[in-house]
């Protein structure tokens, strides 16, 4: 079947007209009162915020040389490290199913060399912050904690990024609310947050020229960003990438170092932001509900698991990380549905080696087979308003065959 739309992967938050003409609004502020934060510095994307966030961390500790970083995340977070040199990065397993890096392994790859560890809270979920806090503190090393997926989430009732020495939100195109790229940055520890201000006055410049370009990719979002805009803008290119075997620029995977451009979030960008931000937690909570029912369902089936908050947190839900009972069946699965308009994805498609140009930055930790595992054996569904209950069934009913089957 054909069809002339296309779910979108994750539940941006749509903008509207008004917001691109309200001027009224000031986006830090508005950050700091909305999730209780201490006014956060604004950054041309997540990735320039955690480079802000390295180079002060590598001023306050020089000579230290390491990054552990989970060994299935954004291959942006490894990139980052060719702007902070010498530092090098060290892939750490995870946990079985799990996003929580494995303990012993990150036990045994921390040492006096390392400048921080990076806690991510993939897919919205709330990672388990307080165990890494306790590996790294014991060698002296910071944490980071990668929110870029989950601005809007509560660890222990007050916002993610808050336990650890720094905290950063993505604010690219789809991952909520959006600024066509921009990144929050923080840190609970006045000092610290301080000279994350001051770095990311002198190494973020002012560039007409992006200001110009990400100014005309909001608008553009504001435009396509609806099942009819996005089959075109979004649908022909996943299925173009798809029919030439190219998964890794179906997912938009394909990064380079000169993906990373350093510059200010301008003005005009961020009373957009402040505009749709206003919206940001009532769509939060209807995400919210609609997930958890929509896990409930999925986590019915043989096999299958949704990735969920330990109790007593409370993440948010741009997608659900569906763990499939073997990579059969997750491949199986995205064989029907990857190009059915449904929103059904993969998150990235390798672990860190797996990417070329992540490689030269790469220094061998341990063995990352969960974490392989992890990215064989998940998908993503759509958590979009624009997914309705019965194009939900349509997946449900797919993934009930290929569990069913016998192997
Ligand atoms: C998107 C993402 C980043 C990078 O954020 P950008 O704003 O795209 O630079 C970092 N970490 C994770 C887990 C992400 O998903």
């Amino acid at each position: 079947m054909t069809r002339r739309w296309e779910i979108p992967p994750t539940a941006g938050l749509p903008l509207r007209w008004r917001d691109l003409l309200n001027l009224s609004g000031d986006l830090a502020p508005a950050l700091a009162r909305q999730f209780s934060l201490p006014l956060p510095a604004l950054t041309c994307s997540g990735t320039a915020a955690l480079i802000i966030a390295l180079r002060v961390l590598q001023q306050r500790m020089p000579g230290r040389t390491r990054l552990i970083v989970p060994a299935y995340t954004c291959p942006l977070v490894a990139l980052a490290a060719h702007y902070c040199p010498p530092l090098r990065v060290v892939p750490c397993d995870l946990q079985p199913d799990s996003i929580d890096l494995d303990e012993r392994q990150l036990a045994q790859l921390c040492d006096e060399s390392t400048l921080a560890v990076v806690v991510t809270h993939l897919a919205g979920r709330v990672a388990d912050v307080d165990a890494a806090k306790r590996i790294a503190g014991a060698v002296g090393a910071a944490i980071i904690e990668d929110a870029a997926q989950a601005m809007g989430a509560l660890d222990d009732g007050r916002s993610v990024g808050l336990k650890g020495d720094v905290g950063f939100f993505s604010m690219a195109l789809g991952k909520g609310l959006t600024t066509a790229e921009g990144g929050v940055l923080f840190s609970r520890d006045p000092v610290l947050h301080q000279a994350l201000h001051r770095h990311c006055r002198q190494d973020l410049p002012f560039s007409l020229r992006w200001e110009l370009q990400r100014s005309a990719e909001l608008w553009g979002y504001a435009l396509l960003y609806q099942p009819r805009g996005l089959h075109y803008v979004y649908g022909n290119a996943l299925r173009k990438a798809l029919a030439n075997g190219d998964e890794v620029a179906a997912v938009g995977d394909d990064f380079s170092v000169y993906d990373i451009p350093l510059h200010r979030l301008g003005g005009y960008r961020q009373k957009v932001g402040a505009a749709a931000l206003a919206r940001l937690p009532d769509h939060l909570q209807q995400g919210r509900v609609r997930a958890l029912r929509r896990a409930a369902r999925l986590n019915a089936l043989p096999g299958v698991t949704v990735i969920m908050d330990r109790p007593g947190q409370q993440g948010t839900w741009p997608f659900l990380m569906v763990v499939m009972p073997s990579a059969d069946t997750r491949d199986a699965a995205m064989a029907r549905l990857w190009t059915s308009g449904l929103g059904v994805t993969r998150l990235f498609i390798h672990t860190l080696p797996g990417y070329a140009e992540v490689l030269p930055l790469l220094q061998p930790g341990g063995d990352i087979t969960r974490a392989q595992a992890f990215a064989a054996r998940t998908l993503s569904i759509s958590n979009s308003h624009w997914l309705s209950d019965a194009l939900f069934e349509q997946i449900v009913d797919q993934l009930k065959v290929i569990v069913a089957r016998p192997d």
